[in-house]
């Protein structure tokens, strides 16, 4: 087990150092990468690397591309990641690149679900928030399935009350459809786009620092280095590595 975890953790370190947070494509190429899989499933990480939200930059979701990927890699998923920053906000931009690149992948390739990954901070006190668009973007039993694989995974479900009554972190909690985590109600997330636009069930994954930070260096904006917790993220990606397979068959 800790050889196993070890791996883990130097394979998304190895994963993650492709990604360039704030520096754009070298050769004037999109700023995301798509690598096809051979099981019906996408798994998305528009956040990988900084994106301009309207006039700002907004901080990257550290570790999602390296996560997404050991996941592919694991499962025979597609992938479609951010490795370099980007001109627009995948997640918020109606239109965008990124959403022009899955429209055509959901065009060539068989495609039954798209697993949207994020990060979230600590600050929120749970591990992972699972948004559904409180079910409009996937069936009840893709509902039943992620709650019961993130469970048999080590996962114990709580509620948003409950989450904010913690006295500290606590990575391996889970909420469905938080009220800030939906998915995709307020705003054109992959999600939305995915289930209204594409017509593919889909579901929204924030994972928190915690669960997906091996380490990084401090930055201005966040100085001191930081690392997540190492059982957390290996225990973070068996789960998602069952999720990926039962939420593709
Ligand atoms: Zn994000």
């Amino acid at each position: 087990m800790v050889m196993q975890s070890v791996t883990v953790l130097d394979r998304l370190i190895a994963l993650e150092a492709d990604v360039t947070y704030r520096e754009p494509p070298a050769d004037g190429c999109p700023p995301f990468r798509y690598e096809p899989g051979t099981r019906p499933i996408l798994l998305s990480a528009p956040h990988g690397a900084a994106h301009r939200r309207n006039d700002d930059y907004k901080q990257e979701d550290e570790y999602t591309a390296a996560f997404a990927r050991l996941l592919a890699q694991r499962t025979g998923a597609h992938v479609l990641y951010a490795f370099a920053q980007s001109e627009s906000d995948p997640n918020w931009d109606q239109e965008s690149a990124y959403k022009t690149a899955l429209r055509h992948i959901a065009a060539t390739r068989d495609i039954r679900f798209v697993a949207d990954i994020h990060g979230m901070s600590n600050r929120h006190k749970f591990g992972i928030a699972v948004g559904t668009m409180c079910g409009a973007s996937c069936r009840q039993r893709h509902e039943v399935i992620i709650s019961e694989t993130l469970t048999a995974a080590g996962f114990i479900e709580t509620t948003a009350p409950e989450a904010k009554a913690f006295p500290t972190l606590r990575w391996d909690r889970f909420v469905v459809n938080h009220g800030r985590f939906t998915g995709g109600l307020t705003s054109h997330t992959v999600t939305r786009f995915a289930a209204e636009e594409l017509g593919i069930h889909a579901a929204q994954f924030e994972l928190c620092a915690d669960l997906r930070i091996v380490r990084r260096r401090g930055t201005d904006k966040w100085p001191g280095d930081f690392r997540g917790d190492p059982m957390g993220i290996a225990r973070a990606v068996a789960a998602f590595e069952r999720l990926t397979t039962a939420l593709a068959a």
